[in-house]
């Protein structure tokens, strides 16, 4: 049976496409190396720098984010390099294992995927390194596996504390245009992004905001790399253009994403997020469990995950909730396979949708024959009801 009505895409990304932005996509393609093209490019350039928080530049690829992660390890790194890594989650996970596979070598911080990046962690571990050895930090900024946010301003405090010139190499991918993020304030060096969470946009466009100091260590890293070479593209950006073909239709509904993020104001935009991230845990809490997030610092205000009571299987829910309600919810991944569901509250969203998402959590939690304690629509609602 084809369900009526809209579907319900809660999962963390991709998100909900506004319709402005579908419409702004579907404009025909234009000629790549003609004016009007040139004139978009530099719109964007300058439109992408305040979202990151950054006035430097701004590298834009036609690849998921895998591909951004790719490209800030094969710029600033050469093969044998030692890196900091901390297994937050699923998507730290990934980031070292791509680390390793191009050679670096790295020193993997063990964690128990409900906390951040431990600061005094970072900071003992470079004060360990008198040597200089590692020349970077990863972190995941927010961890789409766990619904948790590092802290990446006391990351960077932890580094200059330790006097340590390792780059810092920071995944926006579910954070950036939705959590409050400052790569020129915070002093990272590269930070990677996509555009198929907070951007509001389809996937297959991912990002590198850089610094100056990024900038100096791609001259010198011995990575091997063509593609993902920031210096043909930055080149090739200051007349306008791409070393390739672009993905125009895509970069059109980044002007119109752009456009959306500075018409509410970006403080707006994170406030709303915030609020959003608080009413869905007052709902969790309300039916009795538990928000797998185990630091009040570091609640993500992106994504929510759920942690399954003993004897419930997360992956049972979401399919009684998508063939039930029509709503997608985030699976749980990893070691956290069938342990966890994963409510996305980020993008293009507002109070009724949140409402919506929830009401339909409630009735699968139920229809699944998972036991509740109470109405976490009502407790979010009351919360909904305050600014
Ligand atoms: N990092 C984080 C935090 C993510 O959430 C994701 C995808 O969800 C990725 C990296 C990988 O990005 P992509 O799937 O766009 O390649």
């Amino acid at each position: 049976m084809r369900p009526s009505g809209r579907h319900f895409l809660q999962i963390p990304g991709p998100t909900n496409t506004p319709d402005r932005v579908l419409r702004a996509m579907s404009a025909p393609t234009i000629d790549h190396r003609g004016p009007e093209f040139a004139a978009l490019t530099r719109e964007l350039l300058d439109a992408l720098k305040p979202v990151f928080g950054t006035t430097g530049p701004v590298v834009v690829y036609p690849a998921s984010g895998t591909g951004a992660w790719e490209a800030a390890l094969v710029n600033t790194l050469s093969p044998g390099d030692r890196v900091l890594c901390f297994e937050t989650g699923h998507f730290a996970t990934l980031w070292q294992e791509m680390a390793r596979r191009l050679g670096l070598r790295v020193d993997l911080v063990p964690g128990d995927w409900r906390h951040g990046v431990d600061p005094d962690e970072v900071a003992a571990r470079l004060r360990a390194d008198g040597a200089g050895l590692v020349k970077a930090v990863l972190v995941v900024h927010n961890e789409t596996s766990t619904g948790v946010t590092s802290r990446v301003a006391e990351v960077r405090r932890a580094i200059d504390a330790a006097g340590h010139p390792a780059l810092l190499l920071v995944d926006t991918i579910s954070s950036l245009g939705s959590i409050d993020y400052r790569h020129d304030e915070w002093g990272v060096d590269v930070t990677v992004a996509g555009s198929q969470k907070g951007l509001m946009l389809p996937p297959g466009l991912s990002f590198n905001a850089v610094s100056d100091k990024a900038l100096r260590a791609a001259e010198t890293a011995r990575s091997v790399r063509s593609f993902w070479d920031w210096r043909p593209v930055l080149e090739a950006n200051a007349r306008g253009l791409f070393p390739y073909t672009p993905a125009t239709n895509l970069l059109y509904g980044l002007r119109e994403s752009l456009r959306m993020l500075a018409e509410e104001g970006l403080s707006t935009v994170y406030a709303r997020h915030l609020r959003h991230a608080a009413a869905t845990r007052s709902a969790v809490r309300a039916w009795g469990l538990e928000v797998l997030c185990a630091d009040e610092r570091e609640h993500s205000a992106s994504l929510t995950a759920v942690l399954m009571p003993d004897g419930h299987d997360a992956d049972r829910l979401r399919a009684v909730i998508l063939e039930r309600y029509d709503m997608s919810l985030g699976a749980g991944l990893g070691r956290l396979a069938g342990r966890v569901f994963r409510i996305g509250h980020l993008g293009a969203f507002n109070d009724l949708m949140l409402a919506g998402t929830l009401a339909g959590v409630q009735l699968g939690l139920v229809a699944a024959g998972v036991p509740v304690k109470g109405s976490g629509i009502d407790a979010a609602l009351e919360r909904l009801q305050q600014p």
